[in-house]
């Protein structure tokens, strides 16, 4: 289904043609992001040609909106992808020159960053321990204990600031991917068509993300309490909701072919940080780290079989060294067939 929906910006009046599929959409020509699920009803109806009041208008936009400014262009995103991939031992040394890169695109992905202050008071179960019978060998000791349910009251008062990633179908290496927000900036659309940017839209509108983002407080509330009750029976939550975000966050995406093989990473476009990069691994280094992993693993059998035979003499030595050989020759091997690597997050 590829139906397209026509709507006129409130902001600048533009025509736009955008997917149904996106509940908020950014202007293409001003950069205000649309309300668009109040502009068009559930039968997709849509408002061109029709004149609004301006107090409807205003209603229509989303005013909490910024962006993460990338602080580096496509070329230099790419030498930090090349440059990263030749410090590593297993990539191939002629990868700069034998990589085709057949893809590179900036996208600016949505975020919504929502502050809360929750207080909860909370009644519920948990189990006490009572010791009985004294051991008479050992002072402080008991040889029976046994647990008794009590109700226990409390209070949890928390601040959070909980983001909710505006696409479901985002690339998965986003997913765990933390996105640094401090440094956002009123939206500017003018810093996107500077870097040829993409603009990514929400699939969530401002309510289903507040909604979201409440839900996500109660259940962080209700982890807090679980803490010290195993069963609550009973809560009372007060949601203070303060600002809700709408960010959009720049990541570099390159896809690149090495030796017929297809291959993808992710740079932040902010930090210059390596998100994820899909690392072609040499020849040479898989035939090296197989045959040593293997070598490993076998010196490592024999020194347990020796340990074994030979208990009085060697067991635990024996033994022991044969199991950290095995596991050092296990690693070598995973590294032979892994595809893929990242920069930790701090
Ligand atoms: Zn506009």
């Amino acid at each position: 289904m590829h139906e397209v929906l026509e709507i006129v910006c409130p902001n600048c009046a533009a025509n736009i043609k955008l997917p149904s599929i996106a509940p908020v959409h950014t202007c293409g020509f001003c950069g205000t992001a649309i309300q668009v699920d109040q502009i068009a009803g559930p039968d997709g109806k849509s408002i061109t040609g029709e004149e609004l009041p301006e107090e409807t208008k205003r209603t229509l936009i989303f005013k909490d909106h910024y962006i993460v400014r990338a602080n580096y262009t496509g070329n230099e995103a790419r030498t930090i992808m090349q440059d990263w991939i030749k410090k590593l031992p297993q990539a191939p040394q002629d990868f700069e020159n034998s990589a085709t890169i057949t893809k590179q695109e900036l996208k600016f992905y949505p975020i919504w960053v929502g502050e809360f202050t929750a207080s909860s008071r909370y009644a519920g179960l948990d189990d006490w321990p009572e010791f009985h019978r004294p051991a008479y060998d050992r002072a402080g000791w008991y040889e029976h204990v046994s647990y008794t349910r009590r109700t226990e009251t409390g209070f949890v008062l928390r601040e959070y600031n909980i983001p909710l990633l505006g696409m479901k179908n985002i690339p998965n290496h986003l997913r765990n991917f933390i996105v640094p927000t401090t440094s956002k900036e009123y939206f500017d659309i003018t810093h996107v068509k500077e870097l040829g940017g993409i603009v990514e839209d929400s699939q969530y509108s401002v309510e289903d993300a507040q909604r979201t983002l409440r839900l996500a407080v109660f259940n962080r509330q209700m982890n807090e309490m679980r803490k010290e009750v195993h069963t609550i029976t009973n809560r009372e939550d007060d949601l203070e909701e303060g600002d809700i975000f709408y960010i959009q966050f720049p990541v570099y995406e390159i896809e690149f072919n090495y030796n017929k093989k297809k291959y993808q990473a992710f740079i932040d476009g902010s930090t210059g940080r390596i998100i994820h990069i899909d690392v072609p691994i040499s020849r040479k280094f898989k035939l090296f780290s197989l045959i040593a992993g293997l070598g490993q693993i076998g010196l490592g059998v024999g020194l347990g079989i020796f340990g074994i035979v030979f208990p009085d003499k060697f067991i635990f030595g024996g033994l022991s060294a044969g199991a950290g050989l095995i596991v050092f020759g296990s690693l070598l091997l995973s590294m032979s067939a892994k595809k893929g690597a990242q920069e930790k997050q701090a």
